[in-house]
């Protein structure tokens, strides 16, 4: 290409985000996204489709805020906890200079949005059950501006220690911010840090329809800060980034009644993710499965067993991790309809290892 050199040196560079979804996979079964397995039954109800929309929908924000019980002011909405991540580091990360900080094993958009935006970008993995490696993030915060913390983590499923959360806010107090990506959260809303919100100006907290609420395909999430914050990102967003078809569904999904159907749907979740967890630990290919509060879980298995292969072929789509550090041989698995995880049983119980390893 002639113009290739047009095209900036990050974004050439680029390796984007990968999704099965992406890679054109041909599944029945889809169990990579951690998406809820059945859709809602909503109706668009919008009849001035010629109007654009209000930039920030006050009737969907107001929803929001009551959900949480955090104030109207403290709530900014956007398409999906993705563009949170990324206004985030638009609204506050110089180029050259400054840089986001995150600890993986985690979710993949922090180091995607920042090589994006070319802003460096440091790692420190966790340690112990993926807790954070609280010395090493206070010994390299030089520069740093955002600290993205997943909680519940994508994909290990684990909470934060809260005592490490408050320390490292009081810690980075007026140097950096302190982002928690509570993508997951109302599958164990105990955990939810928001209250927190009140007292800690570095603190930002992202949201999502997309998980519990089963409303991945309307991009809709939520930033949650104090009011100088969102005013700030407020000031970036685009002019109108929410449609309104997106503003009437998701204003549906918090009514007393969308919420209502949420709790059931999580307590479904929760419900088959107990059953399908003590049938993979009946299964010979299956080495550990870790605990998780969220809607997914990280399960080992015998390398000897090729898992993710065997059930991509037969149209089971499922996120592997091995890339991870510390996650060799292991697999996300989205916890779908009580049919679904019964399927995965069936063939996981069959496999046979393989005799070439
Ligand atoms: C799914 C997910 C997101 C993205 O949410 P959207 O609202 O669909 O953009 C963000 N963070 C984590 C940890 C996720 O798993």
């Amino acid at each position: 290409m002639s113009i290739k050199h047009l095209v900036k040196c990050n974004i050439l560079k680029l390796k984007p985000y990968q999704s099965a979804r992406k890679l054109g996979g041909k599944g029945n079964i889809w169990l990579n996204a951690n998406e809820y397995p059945l859709t809602p039954k909503y109706i668009c109800n919008i009849k001035n489709l010629n109007r654009y929309p209000e930039c920030q929908p006050s009737l969907l924000i107001n929803k929001y805020a009551n959900y949480v019980n955090i104030k109207s002011k403290q709530v900014l909405v956007c398409r999906g906890a993705d563009e949170g991540i990324s206004l985030l580091i638009r609204a506050f990360c110089d180029f050259n200079k400054d840089k986001i900080l995150f600890c993986p094993p985690t979710y993949g958009m922090y180091k995607v949005s920042s090589e994006i935006l070319g802003i460096k970008f440091f790692e420190i993995n966790t340690i112990n059950n993926w807790q954070l490696d609280l010395n090493k993030i206070i010994n390299n915060l030089k520069n740093v501006k955002l600290i993205y913390l997943c909680n519940p983590n994508n994909p290990t499923g684990n909470i934060i220690n809260h005592n490490d959360i408050i320390y490292l806010l009081k810690i980075i107090k007026n140097k950096a911010l302190l982002v928690i990506d509570e993508a997951y959260i109302d599958f164990c809303l105990n955990f939810s840090l928001t209250y927190l919100i009140e007292k800690n100006e570095n603190l930002v907290i992202l949201r999502t329809l997309s998980k519990a609420f089963a409303l991945a395909g309307i991009r809709c999430g939520f930033i949650l800060s104090n009011s100088y914050i969102i005013k700030i990102l407020t000031k970036i967003i685009d002019p109108y980034p929410i449609p309104s078809p997106v503003i009437d569904i998701a204003s549906q999904a918090l009514s007393e009644n969308g919420i209502k159907q949420t709790k059931l749907r999580i307590m479904n979740i929760h419900y088959n993710k107990a059953i399908f967890i003590k049938d993979l630990k009946e299964c010979k290919c299956v080495m550990k499965v870790y605990s998780s509060l969220s809607n997914y879980c990280l399960v080992k298995f015998d390398s000897r067993y090729q898992v993710f292969k065997s059930l991509w072929n037969k149209g089971i789509i499922l996120r592997d991790q091995s890339l991870q550090p510390g996650l060799i041989d292991c697999i996300r698995i989205t916890i779908g309809t009580l049919k679904e995880c019964k399927q995965i049983i069936k063939i996981l119980k069959i496999l046979k290892p393989n005799k070439l390893l």
